[in-house]
């Protein structure tokens, strides 16, 4: 590992002063490079990509860089260019009406107009530019609060500042995964420091290991939605305590639970300065649990008695948990506990059994870890997993807490997870739509009948689109390939080789995700003879690219990508397998836009939900996917393909999936595929992406998802939850 230390000194934040070096044209753009917003507005995107398109990779697609290094020269010439002129001013003109946009869904939906949530999550996935996210639950997210702010939702989120954010990736020349740190430059990011009407940065103090710890916040906007990141990063801190926030998911148990700390505790307490009084709290994840102690400690300084306190407390807090297995969940041991609490429950009036009970899963037992899915099950008033079957496996998995009801009366519910359609449809197709699915499509995303207008569009153009992305990915996974290859420095034939890597009219797969073991990345690999004969077939050719990290500390995890990589060498498929480091959101977006098919193999029913065949679909990507998630849902048995057949036998789950991955690939896919009429059209396959498309577009998107937040999570306001039936005093 490569370590690089922390910043000496904080950084102070964006001086507004810098801007006016824009031309006067152009200065608007200054204050849009500091919305997220420009990430999911097609013109917003193209005005900050053309202001200088060699500058936008080397800053990793940063405005905020760009305004800063971008030649003031060629700033002068753009002030003359009339056409990029002209997109400049369309873009303004959406974003003053974006921001401004007082009819809203919220507003026509919500009831209470004193309806305020605050969304607590560890990570958050906005954005390339942006490391604080790893995966997933970082992408979901950020989709959340995007869609939020789309829907005019009133929602202020909190989170963490990281600042080596999570690792790059790079592999060596044994296919090692090697973690690479780096610090970010605050000053650099779309981001400010949040100060006091005098100009000074506010702070908050907690109490964490005996030591008074500081607390400074940043302010992102995503459009709408203010997010606050917390960060300890700050020269009055104790060295060890400025390292608290430096990671995402690093160091050990105890600098766990010092960033729990801060996101649960020090989340309310910014919330209090900033004078912010949400009525809903929403845990995403059990990582924000700390923060129902907050809310109840307040409640007993005012004078409430602790048992009065729970109730009041149970009304403001939700919680969507997403991890189906016990070991998943955040838990620490009492050791612990004692160490980071031991100040803290007397100012709960409680004693150290009571205080632990409030996180054990069995009430009573000294040995019991603090579980803090446990501690935000018993605070919030709905608790939800994050697709029928995940909310089917969380209420067996936590009966054991409520062990007077059935199974089916525990109350964990679902809401079923999507993706934020603005930020993941490729801009070829947002404009296909944009002809052919009537006005306003992107408001209705989740009507059905929008979707139904995909049948007006001629086969053609679909298919020519979707040729169109399949290069761009051929191309982009070509770049990053040569360049990894030269960076681990390979044999010229190998770095020559990468010229004819992948073929842009061959079926293409794709596989990207955490490369954690329940998601067996190399279950194609399983049969290695039957898959390295599939995959070189040379008249009906198949090629696959494959992108993900494994945890720093996952070592099995970084062995399976070992075996992909050495795979991917064998000669017969030099020029068929691909494997892209360092998998982030830019990847991602390339990948499952670029795919004709996305493949997910899951163990079942590990994968709470999964998202990202979710964002496939938007682009004329097909699912082929264990029946796992939210694919039960989506799956109608003509808009993609299902592997396995949905036992779920740990024994020989392993080889009835990977046989019935190889027998649909040979018999359904790859035929289908190559099936061309006398205009050389899939007609088959065509009809299958329209009907993909048809079907999960308007299911599997954040507008639905968030709306359903609203309706049945934010905003009815009696508690479904019953309170744990362990009693704690
Ligand atoms: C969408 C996305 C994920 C989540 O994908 P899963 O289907 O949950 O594995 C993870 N990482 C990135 C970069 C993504 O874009």
């Amino acid at each position: 590992m490569v370590f690089s230390p922390p910043s000496v000194e904080a950084d102070q934040g964006y001086p507004p002063e810098l801007c006016p070096a824009l031309p006067k044209s152009l200065v608007r753009l200054c204050e849009i490079s500091e919305n997220y917003w420009w990430t999911w507005n097609e013109d917003a995107l193209t005005v900050f990509r053309e202001m200088d398109p060699d500058l936008w990779e080397k800053t990793e697609h940063n405005p905020e860089r760009m305004i800063k290094e971008v030649s003031y020269l060629r700033l002068a010439a753009l002030a003359t260019d009339v056409n990029y002129l002209k997109t400049v001013k369309r873009m303004i003109v959406a974003y003053d009406h974006y921001m401004a946009a007082e009819d809203t869904w919220a507003k026509r939906t919500m009831r209470d107009p004193d309806t305020k949530i605050a969304y607590f999550s560890a990570e958050y996935g906005l954005h390339e530019s942006l490391p604080t996210y790893s995966g997933g639950l970082g992408m979901l997210a950020a989709d959340h609060l995007k869609s939020a702010s789309d829907l005019g939702v009133p929602l202020v989120a909190l989170g963490i500042l990281y600042r080596q954010g999570y690792f790059k990736q790079r592999l060596n020349l044994e296919g090692w995964q090697e973690e690479i740190y780096e610090s970010a430059n605050f000053f650099n990011l779309p981001i400010s420091l949040v100060r006091d009407s005098s100009g000074n940065p506010i702070t908050i103090d907690v109490r964490i290991r005996q030591r008074t710890v500081k607390i400074q916040a940043w302010r992102v906007e995503v459009g709408r939605i203010p997010l606050y990141l917390l960060d300890t990063d700050i020269p009055q801190n104790d060295p060890t305590d400025r390292w608290i926030t430096a990671h995402l998911y690093g160091g050990n148990n105890d600098t766990r639970m010092a960033q729990e700390i801060i996101l649960g505790i020090g989340g309310v307490r910014l919330l209090r300065k900033l004078g912010i009084q949400p009525s809903t709290y929403h845990m995403n994840e059990g990582h924000a649990a700390f923060l129902t102690l907050e809310l109840l400690r307040e409640e007993v300084e005012k004078g409430t008695t602790f048992l009065d306190a729970e109730p009041k407390i149970r009304q403001q807090c939700v919680f969507t948990t997403h991890t189906p297995v016990p070991a998943g969940h955040d838990a620490f041991t009492p050791d612990s506990m004692d160490t980071f609490f031991a100040s803290f429950w007397p100012a709960l009036t409680l004693n150290r059994e009571q205080f632990l009970n409030l996180g054990a899963r069995r009430a009573g037992d000294p040995w019991e870890p603090f579980n803090l899915t446990v501690l935000a099950l018993r605070y919030a008033r709905k608790s939800n997993g994050v697709s029928k079957l995940n909310g089917e496996v969380c209420r067996k998995m936590w009966h054991v807490l409520y062990p007077t009801k059935t199974e089916d009366e525990v109350p964990i519910g679902s809401i079923t997870n999507g993706v934020h359609a603005r930020t993941w449809i490729a801009p070829l197709f947002w404009n296909m739509y944009d002809q052919y699915l009537g006005e306003h499509w992107e408001e209705h995303m989740w009507d059905p009948e929008v979707w139904a207008n995909v049948d007006k569009i001629p086969d053609e153009e679909l298919w020519e689109n979707k040729a169109a992305l399949r290069e761009r990915l051929v191309s982009f996974t070509r770049h990053r390939v040569l360049r990894s290859r030269r960076e681990r420095g390979e044999d010229q034939d190998r770095i020559q080789a990468v010229g004819n890597l992948l073929d842009p009219h061959t079926l293409t797969l794709g596989f990207a995700r955490r490369f954690s073991t329940y998601k067996r990345a190399d279950l194609i690999l399983r049969d290695w003879d039957r898959a390295t004969r599939i995959f070189s077939n040379a008249k009906r050719p198949v090629q696959i690219v494959f992108a993900g990290k494994a945890h720093p500390k996952d070592d099995e995890g970084k062995r399976l990508i070992q075996r992909v990589m050495e795979w991917s060498r064998t000669p017969v498929l030099y020029h068929r397998v691909a494997f892209i480091e360092n998998y982030d959101a830019y990847v991602g977006r390339n990948l499952v836009q670029g795919v004709d098919v996305w493949l997910n193999n899951p163990r079942r029913p590990l994968e709470a939900s999964g998202t990202s065949g979710q964002k496939v679909g938007f682009s004329g990507g097909m699912n082929l996917s264990v029946l796992d998630g939210w694919w039960p849902e989506g799956y109608n048995g003509k808009n993609g393909w299902a592997i396995g057949d949905g036992v779920d036998d740990p024994t020989i789950q392993d080889d009835i999936d990977a046989q019935s991955l190889y027998d649909l690939l040979e018999k359904e896919i790859i035929p289908m595929f190559y099936e061309r009429d006398e205009h050389g059209l899939p007609r088959r396959w065509i009809a299958r992406m329209k009907e993909a498309i048809r079907t999960l577009n308007p299911l599997f998107n954040t507008d639905r998802m968030v709306s359903e937040y609203v309706t049945q999570i934010y905003e009815p306001t009696q508690a479904s939850a019953l309170p744990l039936t362990v009693a704690i005093v």
